[in-house]
Order: C-alpha cells, then structure tokens, then sequence
C-alpha cells in the first residue's frame, strides 16, 4: 500500500547511518542487500523502528554479537516484520516488542490503530490513511 519514495528511501538511510553497527550490511552500494531500497513500509513506523534501532545499538554496546546483520524490515500481513541473523533473546525480545507496538500504530500516519482487513488486504492503516493511499475507484 505504502509505495517506496525518494523521501520514504533517504528516511530509512537516514535511520541506517544513524546505527550503523546495527545495519552494517545494509549500505546503500551493497545491492544484494534487501534493505539497499529502504524499510518497505509506511512512514507512521519509522519512528518506532528509529527506538528499536537506538535499543538493538545499546544491546550491542553492551554484547557484542559479530554476527548480528538486520537481513530485511517490511510490512507482511498488517504486522512488521524484522529479519535478523545472528541475534540473541534480548535483541529478539525487542524486536518482538516493536511487533507488538507496530499492530497497534497506523503504518501511515503513526497514530493509534490496529491489523484489520481491508478490500482483502491486512493492513493496521487507519481510515483517513486507507481513503488517501486507495487508488481512485473507476
Ligand atoms: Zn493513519
């Protein structure tokens, strides 16, 4: 629902090079990687995505996990997803908790809402995000 933009990409680089020892693989030249165009969801979670990278930094300080990479972020079934590897039970705990939040935040606005199916699709948009991204009935 949620188009990936110029504006949507710098956002999401923005939020990589803040934590880069979070999204170490993702730079943008490393084409292989699935984040090289970006979070493919909408812009109402980005800001809960930035505390959830300010979190996995602030574990990492404290625990190295060499192997850690954050493989993908994107929207699946209404829900956000956070592929990682290399990971441990806080790291995965966190994330866990932002799936939580991310079910109950607009993916388009930021403001509450919740999963709900809409023309078939599942989605946590609210209604004034759903009429503006809805393409135009013929
Ligand atoms: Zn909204």
């Amino acid at each position: 629902m949620f188009l990936q933009t110029p504006e949507s990409r710098c956002a999401a680089m923005r939020v990589m090079q803040a934590w880069p020892q979070v999204y170490r693989s993702a730079c943008p030249s490393n084409s292989a990687s699935l984040l090289s165009d970006g979070f493919r969801c909408g812009p109402g979670w980005y800001p809960l995505i930035e505390r959830l990278s300010a979190d996995i930094a602030a574990i990492l300080d404290e625990m190295p996990v060499p192997a850690f990479r954050v493989l993908q972020v994107n929207q699946k079934f209404g829900g956000l997803r956070f592929r990682v590897t290399g990971s441990n039970e806080r790291i995965l705990n966190r994330i866990a908790k932002a799936q939580v939040e991310a079910a109950h935040t607009c993916e388009g606005c930021g403001g509450p809402s919740r999963i709900r199916s809409v023309d078939m699709w599942l989605t946590t948009s609210c209604d004034p995000c759903i009429e503006r991204t809805r393409p135009p009935r013929r």
